[in-house]
């Protein structure tokens, strides 16, 4: 297959798209594709300084690459999670990567905020899913960071298959409030809260990944270990099997949601946040849940203390 744009050789064969590109016309054409997304749903602009969310992966890392080649005021936000080996892996690719571009990174690790945070040990103490527990704290912790550091945008570096697989389990049980929030950008609806966006959600995981391969961007390989087994998995192997026998579908089943049936749903959001009376950030209880999760650890390890000191 030859090039689209300059008819060289191909290297990356695009079915999605009918399109394949050479390498130099591949990086430009996903530059191009961040920058549409960027100026169609007016996501940020120049001046204003973002915050990236870098998990160590290959999305937000390629996402955080694409920012700084096109001249954004980029930061790098890395949340340790406490995960082992995957989380030491994972820390070590995002410091290695900030360093070789000489770009500012954030670095805070669940195991030293309060109590102990690690999400292994919260999933233990409240008896949640480990994923409930570690996505509780990222919101926490990536809505704290981006306010307190006086970021004006919260970036994260979901791409099409995520958008695609979150929608499809939103659709199949017809969460109308999540399908209310699904969106690209979400405007602040809180004091604290900055903009969040998410610059690759029309690009797809290989996409990414044929981008982070061109750039010789060091990702981690591994999955987070309580990936195995979510269902968000099984949406997107189910996806897989229908984009290979029509393909394309990936991308109009999420472009044409945002188009026309989203603003439907966002209609009917929900009320605008109060306060949390425990840290000040945006709650729609008494507590956010970020404080409710802590307030669980708390206690479970109070009760765990008091039983040891009675010898039981
Ligand atoms: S798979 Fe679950 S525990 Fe692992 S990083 Fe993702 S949300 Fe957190
Ligand atoms: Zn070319
Ligand atoms: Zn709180």
């Amino acid at each position: 297959m030859k090039c689209t744009r300059c008819k060289a050789k191909a290297e990356v064969h695009l079915r999605a798209h009918n399109a394949g590109f050479c390498r130099p016309c591949y990086l430009e054409y996903f530059r191009r594709q961040v920058e549409r997304a960027i100026a169609r749903e007016r996501m940020f602009t120049t001046e204003e300084r973002l915050l990236v969310a870098v998990s160590g992966g290959k999305d937000s890392l390629a996402l955080w690459d694409v920012l700084a080649e096109l001249g954004y005021h980029t930061t790098g936000l890395y949340l340790g999670l406490g995960i082992g080996e995957y989380s030491d892996g994972s820390r070590a690719k995002v410091e290695a990567f900030a360093a070789s571009r000489s770009l500012p990174l954030v670095v805070r690790s669940l195991s030293e905020e309060g109590p102990g945070l690690a999400v292994p040990d919260v999933a233990t103490a409240t008896r949640r899913a480990p994923c409930a527990a570690c996505g509780a704290m990222k919101r926490h912790f990536f809505d704290a960071a981006a306010h307190e550091g006086d970021f004006d945008v919260l970036l994260t570096g979901h791409n099409l298959d995520d958008e695609a697989a979150r929608l499809l389990g939103n659709v199949l049980r017809w969460q109308r409030d999540h399908l209310a929030r699904q969106r690209p950008v979400l405007a602040p609806t809180h004091p604290k809260f900055v903009r969040k966006v998410k610059p690759l959600y029309l690009l797809s995981e290989y996409e990414t990944a044929v981008y982070a391969f061109m750039r010789r961007i060091d990702y981690v390989v591994e999955e987070c270990p309580n990936a195995e087994g979510a269902t968000q998995l099984v949406y997107k192997d189910a996806l897989n099997r229908l984009e290979a026998a029509s393909p394309g579908t990936k991308l109009a089943f999420v472009k044409e949601f945002v188009r026309s049936a989203q603003p439907l749903f966002a209609e009917r959001e929900r009320d605008a946040p109060g306060d949390c009376q425990a840290c000040g950030m945006p709650a729609y209880g008494a507590l956010c849940s970020f404080c409710t999760l802590v307030r669980e650890v708390e206690a479970k390890r109070a009760r765990r203390a008091a039983l040891a000191g009675l010898g039981v």
